[in-house]
């Protein structure tokens, strides 16, 4: 293609053309094959090209595509919503339904600010959030974002909301161990409160396992617990942000559930519709749901496109190949073995600092010494290496970053389809350890 008027990411890079896609490949227009080895953007979780569900677009497509959710429910919606409060946990049983994750995490932000209001406590609004996170890039969502790179322009247009620091054992920000460090970073979660005010403070927000601004950092055990715990004692809510790590994709059908905590709020997108279509949710417990159904009994936030008969129909869809399938088991099982054979490599090429993951979300991160853990310089770029390189040889990964405050980290994520075969596991690890060999001998 000459000439474009597509802005794309960077925009003097050239993009192969998509083609077509079947399972965990893609294919572009010069035929070269691809595995999809991130899903996308840890989006394609059932595959590519399933036609059950190029079907039930048509299907729904000759039905009715859209209503206005101010004038109609539909059937998908509807049915959507009841599938959703079976695959939750606890009493998270009500869905209001967006069309991106960024939308869900900020209808999260408001549910929590209007619950309090509805209840007569209109000072709790900040959102308190961790560094080393991300979620989302509408200006809300960025203001609860500790992801240096991406607030950076945006700073003095972002809300002031104060972050704690991320459990993140491998680079623990306390300088300890776990477990004699007694969960210092939850802790840290108290003295926060202690010095914002709960009266302030509508809700805390995490994503239970740290995606694009971690590689899929997993806290240590009793973390989530001890957060749910001091959010209860001091009033405060509990957001998950399970838009990148909720619909089966590490194992659970969310991953909260590993450390069976029922947050007050859930976000959720990406694999809901597994990339067939727009659409993402934010998921409200009884508990927050009773003030407002009893009080204003509206939510005030919402979008044109939110419940749209077609993209529910698809999320639908997607749910029910998932139970059919049984992709979450499948994901924990695949994910063991992907973890076990990425840790080989780890064991083989130094520039490996750490796997890591749950289920089909695993990270890599990469240093320059494995003994002290120091990262590569931004000069050298190793994530961008890695990405491009694997691409060259047919393997998509997900650049992520690993950086502490004023330390930048190199990693990536491997989340491939969740309907991905061993043999193709084994294809894929195969290709990236030509990757990491290639780098490393550079590097030497
Ligand atoms: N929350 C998390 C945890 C994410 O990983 C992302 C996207 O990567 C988002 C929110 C934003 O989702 P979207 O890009 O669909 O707006």
């Amino acid at each position: 293609m000459n000439k474009s008027f597509l802005v794309k990411p960077f925009l003097d890079e050239d993009y192969p053309i998509a083609e077509y896609g079947k399972g965990i490949y893609l294919y572009d227009s010069e035929g070269k094959e691809y595995i999809d080895g991130s899903s996308g953007a840890v989006t394609a979780s059932i595959g590519h090209g399933v036609l059950e569900i190029a079907e039930v677009m048509k299907k729904q497509g000759e039905k009715v595509s859209f209503v206005y959710r101010s004038q109609f429910t539909s059937t998908p919606a509807e049915k959507l919503a009841w599938k959703l409060k079976d695959w939750a946990p606890g009493d998270v049983n009500w869905s209001f339904f967006v069309n991106s994750g960024s939308e869900a995490t900020e209808t999260a932000l408001k549910v929590a600010i209007q619950y309090w209001q509805e209840k007569g406590r209109p000072t709790k609004t900040k959102i308190l959030s961790r560094w080393m996170s991300y979620h989302g890039i509408t200006l809300g969502a960025l203001s609860m974002s500790g992801h240096e790179v991406r607030r950076a322009r945006f700073v003095p247009l972002l809300e002031d909301f104060p972050t704690i620091d991320p459990p993140y054992c491998y680079r623990c920000p306390f300088d300890q161990s776990y477990p004699e460090c007694q969960l210092k970073c939850a802790n840290e979660l108290e003295r926060a409160i202690y010095r914002i005010g709960a009266d302030n403070i509508a809700a805390f927000i995490a994503e239970p396992i740290i995606g694009a601004s971690g590689a899929a950092v997993v806290p240590p055990d009793g973390y989530y617990e001890k957060i749910r715990e001091i959010c209860d004692r001091h009033e405060i809510l509990f957001i998950a942000d399970e838009v990148m790590t909720g619909i089966g994709r590490c194992g659970k059908p969310f991953a909260i559930d590993y450390w069976s905590v029922v947050p007050d709020i859930i976000a959720i997108g990406k694999g809901l519709s597994a990339g067939y279509t727009p659409l993402a949710a934010t998921m409200i417990s009884e508990k927050v749901m009773e003030p407002i159904r009893s009080g204003s009994k509206l939510i005030m936030s919402g979008h044109t496109y939110s419940a749209n008969p077609q993209s529910t129909a698809v999320g639908l869809a997607v749910l029910e190949y998932m139970e059919k399938h049984m992709l979450v088991e499948q994901s924990e099982k695949k994910g063991n073995y992907l973890i076990n054979q990425l840790t080989q490599l780890q064991k083989k090429y130094p520039i490996i600092g750490d796997v890591r993951g749950k289920g089909l979300l695993t990270g890599v991160e990469f240093v320059s010494n494995i003994f002290n853990k120091l990262p590569f310089s931004e000069e050298v770029n190793v994530t961008n290496a890695v990405v491009k390189k694997s691409m060259e040889k047919g393997l998509l990964v997900y650049p992520a970053s690993a950086g502490l405050e004023g330390m930048r980290g190199d990693a990536i994520i491997v989340a491939p389809p969740l309907t991905i075969k061993k043999e193709e596991i084994d294809k894929l690890v195969s290709i990236f350890e030509n990757v990491i060999k290639e780098i490393q001998d550079e590097l030497q």
